[in-house]
């Protein structure tokens, strides 16, 4: 037997991560860049009125007042967009809008409500500072600063921020196309009529949606028979991916022949027993230079084994440098018994209270109960020594989805 960490760093030593593609950057959303990004230009490009109002010189408005305000000419009207054609003068200002340039000689802006316009002329109700209400050029970003580096992950905000630099295009990592290959004579594919003692492939699909959901692409590769030639067929199929992962056929007690297989077109096939529940059995090696992780078949297990192994492989292939799901401490409504050796971990729903985290398990924990597996948003783990866990204490809980973040609307 050998622990879930060192079946982990094993398969993550032999994963490296893609090669780098150009996409647009509403497309690089979710990915990890593969370059450094540097300013091309400072933003904002020129100084501009960070209000609608007039821009002036600040000591002409010295020892204003609202009862006694002073006046000045106005000489031009700069809507944004457009460039000032004149200079400033004493005891002069331009009409200007939010975002237009300031002209030269001005060095403030005084908000429109600060002011009353008489004809050519605008009273000045409030003393201006130098530098009021003017963006400077480049107070955002200045030419030649690095904005985005290698490694890190596109957000709404870095979009926006390629999108002001006038970069419509970024490198990222390539997403790994993953082959799923269900195996089984047991198994029908969806929309086949199952006989009453076949069952559907489920795995075919949780499978596929958790590559979905690390941000891969899945490829299908359907339900291999438990036959020579059509294991070898499937799984030569499958070497078009960048990663393939199986399901079913690596258990001890297994019909022999998926492992046969495996051996036989694959290299460096290693067969595991991970201290672990559920989640045993798990198969590593490679099919010519492509990873092949063999998962066990029942519908839990292969999506907790999952977790554990491949997501990691497929956020290390994207170039991501933060592999594992968040954790966090939270208390346990009930007490459980487990296992002494292994690891478990165990379906659960966990909430967060406003001050800690509780946690309440989802029923049956079968490794073929599905169900128990759709109500839970987070596995509990419980460490290899542990024989007992008593209501009330504290747990650790891998979290599986962002349905924490789904409250209601918070109310301040
Ligand atoms: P195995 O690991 O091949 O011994 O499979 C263990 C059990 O998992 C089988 O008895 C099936 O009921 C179930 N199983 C295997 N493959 C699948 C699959 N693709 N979809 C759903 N259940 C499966
Ligand atoms: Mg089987």
């Amino acid at each position: 037997m050998i622990s879930v960490e060192e079946a982990r760093k094993r398969i993550l030593d032999s994963i490296s991560p893609l090669g780098l593609e150009k996409v647009n950057i509403l497309d690089a959303l979710g990915r990890v860049v593969g370059e450094d990004i540097h300013a091309g230009r400072d933003i904002p490009p020129k100084d501009n009125s960070a209000m609608d109002g007039y821009a002036l010189r600040a000591e002409d408005t010295r020892g204003t007042a609202a009862e006694r305000p002073v006046r000045i000419e106005v000489v031009e009207d700069i809507p944004a967009g457009t460039v000032p054609r004149k200079r400033i003068g004493p005891r002069q200002a331009a009409r200007i809008m939010t975002g237009a340039p300031i002209p030269e000689g001005a060095d403030a802006v005084v908000r429109m409500e600060d002011t009353r316009k008489e004809e050519t002329i605008v009273a000045v109700f409030v003393e201006a500072k130098k530098g009021q209400d003017i963006r400077r050029a480049g107070e955002d970003v200045q030419q030649g600063e690095k904005v985005i580096s290698r490694g890190d992950i596109i957000r709404p905000a870095e979009v926006g921020m390629l999108a002001s630099l006038g970069r419509s295009f970024i490198l990222v990592y390539q997403r790994p196309l993953v082959a799923v290959v269900a195996t089984g004579d047991e198994l029908v594919d969806i929309d086949e009529t199952p006989s009453p003692w076949k069952i559907i492939s489920s795995n075919s699909y949780s499978l596929a949606a958790l590559v979905l959901e690390c941000g891969a692409i899945p490829l299908q590769i359907g339900i291999a028979r438990d036959r020579r030639e059509d294991l070898v067929a499937k799984f030569q199929d499958a070497m078009r991916a960048d990663l393939i992962v199986s399901s079913g056929g690596v258990s001890v007690g297994d019909y022999d022949l998926v492992k046969e297989i495996m051996k036989e077109v694959g290299n460096r096939m290693q067969f595991w027993q991970i201290a672990m529940r559920p989640g045993r059995p798990l198969a590593f090696g490679a099919l010519g230079d492509v990873p092949v992780v063999g998962l066990p078949g029942n519908p839990v297990s292969s999506m907790v084994s999952f977790e554990q192994f491949i997501r990691p492989a497929i956020l290390k292939m994207m170039g991501h440098k933060n592999l594992f799901r968040r954790t966090v401490l939270a208390r346990i409504v009930e007490g459980i018994k487990k296992k002494k050796g292994v690891r478990h971990f165990i379906r659960a729903r966990i909430r967060w209270d406003g001050e800690s985290y509780t946690v309440v398990t989802t029923g049956d924990q079968g490794s073929g109960i599905l169900k128990s597996m759709v109500r839970a948003n987070g596995l509990i783990i419980l460490p290899e020594g542990a024989t007992t866990v008593g209501a009330g204490e504290k747990v650790m809980v891998q979290l599986l989805d962002n349905s924490l973040e789904w409250t209601p609307e918070p109310g301040y």
